[in-house]
């Protein structure tokens, strides 16, 4: 069991940031409304990720660590309309196989918080949330570490995640340090403000409101100028239903909306959300892919472009 842990452990976390995002996942679904997120060595040494939410019940603490076991999806049907963002249950037990985990956590009637270590759990201090501090990531898995990349590279991967998600989560305040030194700080703020100092102000200032909607279909955030375009493909974040994605067909319809405005090897920048009945959408693929799959893509496609070639045309004409 202990093998076939690890070796699901690959898909689920495959290197650091697929570890932060698992972790920052679980604290948005507790309902935190702030994070701190603590890196060392990329990752690789200490991935520590404190929230304010719920906390996980004392006799709900051993089981929270046990593949399958997600609080998250009761039936079938709920697979289907997936509101929360973890529900497969595998990612404490995947991490816990390859690395030192360590789970303290308090809810809000609790007297007190308690640890989890090793299958042992203990009375321990701190306030209501809930702490996850993974130590000596793929200690035992020499194979996988010797697949990393250097420690910048792999926290430049943590940055980005936390990024992508923390543009989605305007509501909630994130705090990112990498050892020892506070690398990025956002408090809660509106979606435009969040959007600005994530993006710069060369985004900022050169860039379209957008919010569209035909039928089940919503599209809204801002798009940049052709101005504001660069020759790196590095500010392009597109949600589906809260979620990042970065998906052929929606970048597709993306790039042909720009492709009268934009001259020579450039890229647009945008951040947009598509929002749409969950029935629509599956997102069910694969924990570490980043793909959807849409019941009907065509007119997804056709949507995506219109709304985006339209606000486009607005500004030429
Ligand atoms: P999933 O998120 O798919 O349910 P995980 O392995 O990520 O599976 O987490 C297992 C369970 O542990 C969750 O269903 C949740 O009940 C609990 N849990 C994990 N992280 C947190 C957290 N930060 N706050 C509250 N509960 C948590
Ligand atoms: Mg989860």
């Amino acid at each position: 069991d202990h093998l076939i842990s690890q070796i699901a452990a690959g898909e689920v976390v495959e290197r650091p940031s697929a570890v932060v995002k698992e972790l920052l996942e679980n604290a948005l679904d507790a309902g935190s409304s702030s994070i701190t997120i603590r890196l060392e060595e990329g990752g690789v040494k200490r991935i520590a990720i404190i929230d304010n939410g719920r906390g996980i019940p004392p006799d709900q603490l051993p089981l929270a660590l046990q593949r399958h076991a997600t609080s998250k999806i009761a039936t079938l049907e709920e697979l289907e309309n997936v509101a929360t963002l973890g529900f497969r249950g595998e990612a404490l037990a995947s991490i816990s196989s390859v690395a030192v985990l360590t789970v303290t956590t308090r809810t809000a009637d609790a007297p007190h918080a308690w640890q989890i270590e090793n299958g042992k759990i203990t009375p321990a201090s701190g306030g209501q949330g809930t702490t996850v501090d993974v130590q000596d990531l793929y200690y035992n898995t020499p194979a996988r570490r010797k697949f990393l990349k250097s420690e910048q590279t792999e926290f430049g991967h943590c940055a980005e995640v936390v990024r992508r998600i923390a543009l989605a989560r305007p509501d909630v305040s994130f705090s990112l340090s990498h050892n020892g030194k506070t690398v990025d700080h956002w408090n809660v703020s509106a979606f435009d403000k969040r959007s600005a100092s994530i993006l710069g102000d060369a985004f900022s200032s050169a860039r379209l409101a957008i919010d569209e909607s035909a039928g089940p279909l919503r599209l809204h955030g801002f798009i940049g100028l052709p101005t504001a375009s660069k020759g790196r493909a590095d500010a392009q974040y597109f949600y589906v239903n809260g979620r990042f994605v970065r998906d052929k067909l929606l970048t597709h319809a993306v790039r042909a909306a720009y492709q009268d405005v934009l001259h020579g090897d450039r890229y647009p920048s945008y951040v947009i959300a598509l929002d749409l009945d969950p029935a629509l959408v599956d997102v069910n693929v694969h924990p570490s892919k980043i793909e959807v799959r849409f019941r009907d893509s065509r007119s997804v496609h056709q949507f995506v472009f219109h709304a985006i070639n339209r606000a486009l045309a607005q500004t030429s004409a």
